[in-house]
């Protein structure tokens, strides 16, 4: 999987900060923001939960070569735009699979197999005249596809909750933890305290792993 940055608002930090400042200035023309206004209001917002001003701040990824099981999970997340791939329009391609990369040996062996049966599968009935959006319904979860996504810095910080816990299902939280490392060189005040829960305070977990100061530290230096 390959996550890029590909657009995202100039000035992230900035515009967020600016947005909360309108919130409480009487006089547009007087309002300035130095550096050390931006950091001191964004973290006052933040912590207060006024999360809306995070609204203004968007973040564009590419993201490729990510498995249908891991963009299922992904495109739950509402508060979103997605364009991804169609398998009704595009062929798929025996390299165009997510194998798990702890698997080795026989079970790796059996899921190789299985693909290269499921393409072949997916070849034959398109020699018969079945067209792609028929025939990809032999094909499993692991086939991989590109996606867009754009998020607002809101929603971002929400998703970086779940999905970057070692909870969550290890492809998506790659993406998640890839996410995160690309947008905290663009807006390093509003995600300074991004991360799973454990990162700002309380674990949210049934079964809270036991090295919550590691993570803490791996967050706040990615
Ligand atoms: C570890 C883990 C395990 C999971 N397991 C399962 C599972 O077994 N089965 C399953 O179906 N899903 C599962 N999910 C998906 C999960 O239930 C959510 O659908 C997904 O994480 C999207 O997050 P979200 O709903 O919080 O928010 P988003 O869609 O990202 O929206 C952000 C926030 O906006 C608000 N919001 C958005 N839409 C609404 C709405 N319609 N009404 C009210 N508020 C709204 C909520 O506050 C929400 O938290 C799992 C997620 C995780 C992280």
């Amino acid at each position: 999987m390959k996550v890029s940055l590909i657009e995202y608002t100039p000035n992230p930090d900035y515009t967020a900060a600016f947005a909360a400042r309108v919130c409480y200035s009487s006089d547009i023309e007087k309002l300035k923001l130095d550096d050390k206004g931006v950091k001191n209001i964004l973290r006052r917002v933040i912590k207060s939960g006024h999360h809306s001003v995070l609204e203004h701040v968007n973040f564009t990824f590419l993201i490729e070569g990510i498995s249908r099981v891991a963009t299922h999970q992904l495109v739950r997340h509402r508060i979103a735009s997605y364009s991804q791939q169609s398998h009704r329009y595009t062929r798929i391609k025996r390299e165009n699979f997510v194998i798990p990369e702890n698997l080795s040996g026989e079970a790796r062996k059996l899921i190789e197999n299985h693909i290269d049966a499921s393409i072949e599968l997916y070849n034959k009935l398109m020699e018969m005249g079945v067209k792609k959006e028929d025939a990809r319904f032999v094909i499993p979860q692991a086939v991989s596809s590109n996606i867009v996504v754009t998020m607002n810095a809101r929603e971002l910080l929400h998703f970086f909750s779940l999905r970057c816990c070692v909870r969550a299902q290890w492809e998506i939280r790659n993406c998640a933890v890839e996410m995160l490392r690309l947008v905290k060189r663009k807006a390093p005040i509003i995600f300074e305290n991004a991360g799973p829960t454990c990162v700002r305070g309380r674990c949210h977990e049934e079964n809270p792993c036991d090295n919550i100061r590691e993570i803490r530290e791996y967050f706040k230096n990615l």
